[in-house]
């Protein structure tokens, strides 16, 4: 059964770039009569906003988002982080790294907007030095690929476009990318919807999975929301919030962005019977034809800022 899920990080309320994956996850899971999960991921305790998962969750049910289950808080399984750890160490070929932000910059080329680090830590002793966090040591040269519902097949050398990303901190807490494999793994997740801008996670991801021999979960890479700037629209640059008492015309423009073709006279109805048409009528193949102005290599390369 398909099982696919929404993960916000409660740093804020939705905006028309969060909406927009919202959607297009909810339409997608349904369309194929699967179960659709929300998830809020709440790890990184200085991002999070006092009641904006609520505020979320409330924005969800206004629009007719109407999730499976209970919520799941990242926050709240901890417990599930600490015993996988044990088994990423294990399995994965791991070191310490006592860079500083200062040094990891020194030892790290900029491509695109990625710091790509050296490896210096490999090659040099860490020994009484503050160990900062602990990074995979990736293959040279390390293919990765992942088939993606829209863009087609990916393939990258992670290696080139990632460098050796860090796995978790001193204190034990996972990186987004591990902390994502874990409870996707947990909650039964076989198919992710997100934004373009997690593409470089997503190829971390797999190749993490590829190495401990699991199996990928189907990836749908949605068209990123942008401003007039040509910025992807985040809570880092101000993107308005979405209003609920405009739920049925933003859920129509949200439509729209995603090349679904909704009739007009659906922005006048109640948001029930705009999802009901939207889920009957998701088409992956509408947002193929209109094709995105971001190429999915740019999109790989972009800044993964912790918000899916
Ligand atoms: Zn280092």
């Amino acid at each position: 059964m398909y099982v696919g899920r929404f993960a916000p990080t409660p740093s804020g309320p939705l905006h028309f770039g969060s909406l927009v994956t919202a959607v297009g996850s909810y339409c997608d899971a349904r369309s194929k009569k699967g179960k659709w999960v929300v998830r809020l991921d709440d790890l990184d305790q200085e991002r999070n906003v006092k009641g904006a998962d609520s505020l979320i969750l409330n924005t969800l049910d206004s629009y007719s988002l109407h999730w499976d289950g209970e919520p799941i808080y990242q926050s709240k399984q901890r417990s599930l982080y600490d015993g996988w750890r044990h088994k990423f160490v294990t399995e994965l070929d791991v070191y310490p790294c006592a860079c500083s932000r200062k040094k990891i910059r020194e030892h790290s080329a900029l491509i695109g907007d990625e710091w790509i680090y050296s490896g210096f830590c490999k090659t040099h002793t860490t020994k009484n030095k503050i160990i900062r966090s602990y990074r995979i040591n990736l293959p040279q040269p390390c293919p990765v690929s992942i088939d993606d519902a829209r863009l087609g097949l990916i393939t990258d050398d992670l290696y080139k476009s990632s460098g050796d990303f860090v796995l978790f901190r001193p204190d034990g807490t996972l990186s987004y990318h591990l902390a994502s494999i874990v409870d996707d793994y947990h909650c039964g997740i076989n198919h992710v919807v997100r934004g373009e801008d997690l593409l470089l996670s997503s190829l971390r991801q797999a190749k993490i999975k590829n190495i401990m021999g699991q199996c990928n979960p189907k990836f749908l890479h949605l068209p990123l929301a942008r401003n007039k700037e040509g910025q992807k629209l985040s809570k880092q640059n101000k993107a308005k919030s979405v209003d609920s008492n405009l739920a049925s015309s933003t859920l129509f423009d949200a439509l729209n962005f995603l090349s679904q073709e909704p009739p007009r006279e659906l922005q006048t109805e109640n948001t029930n019977d705009i999802m009901a048409w939207a889920v009957e009528n998701w088409s992956i193949r509408n947002m193929r034809r209109k094709e995105n102005n971001v190429t999915a290599g740019v999109a790989a390369r972009s800044t993964h800022n912790q918000a899916d």
